[in-house]
């Protein structure tokens, strides 16, 4: 039997954000998205809102960036954080970067978890490592989402899960660890039910 998932009919941008004055109030409960650049985030976000162009990477590296808030069925909230890892960041970019995370997780009060994407064929990396270390130091609770399974077989799909439950056992803040994939829709269901369940507490 297929547990129920959420069911997304309506999702809009509130507004981008730097510093917690600008950050929109916290009404909803609230899921977050992270992930390093070009990991598939957006096409995440995008694949279970079932919209082309709601969340847009922003490929420049030294550009401000911005969290994005979004409403999804005026019930809770989606949020964008900025991808991180870009080769050749500046130190100064990487500072504010982390002191805009930091600010955000530890100023938001209705943090349910993270959704963090890593690319399936890369597996997990330092600067994944040290994001799940960020929540945990935070006490948020953590989803695993392995992104673009459709660019690996399916044998290759359970190996890659499987090391990654190995990389993450000694996290106690890992909820779940699946595969993703926005081409194909593996993965979406499982993503809603996760929110759906977790939402009904
Ligand atoms: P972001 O930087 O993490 O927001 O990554 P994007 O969502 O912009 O995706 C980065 C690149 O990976 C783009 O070229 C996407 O088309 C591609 N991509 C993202 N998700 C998938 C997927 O599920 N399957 C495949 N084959 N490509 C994907």
């Amino acid at each position: 039997m297929t547990k129920m998932a959420f069911n997304i009919k309506k999702s809009c941008f509130i507004k981008s954000a730097t510093k917690p004055s600008h950050f929109p109030d916290d009404i909803y409960p609230e899921y977050f998205f992270a992930g390093k650049s070009n990991a598939g985030k957006s096409s995440l976000l995008n694949k279970i809102c079932n919209r082309k162009n709601l969340a847009i990477t922003s490929k420049t590296p030294g550009r401000t960036q911005l969290i994005n808030f979004f409403l999804i069925n005026n019930s809770i909230s989606f949020v964008d954080i900025p991808g991180y890892g870009y080769a050749n960041t500046p130190k100064k970019i990487i500072a504010s970067w982390e002191d805009m995370i930091n600010a955000y997780l530890s100023t938001r009060k209705k943090i349910i978890c993270m959704f963090i994407a890593i690319d399936i064929r890369r597996g997990i990396e330092e600067l994944d490592k040290s994001m799940i270390n960020l929540c945990l130091s935070h006490n948020i609770n953590v989803n695993i989402v392995m992104t673009k399974s459709d660019k690996v077989s399916k044998s290759e799909k359970t190996q890659k899960r499987n090391k990654t439950k190995e990389h993450v056992m000694g996290f106690p803040n890992i909820l779940s660890v699946n595969t993703f994939s926005a081409k194909s829709g593996d993965g979406v269901d499982l993503i809603l039910s996760i929110i759906e369940n977790s939402n009904k507490n």
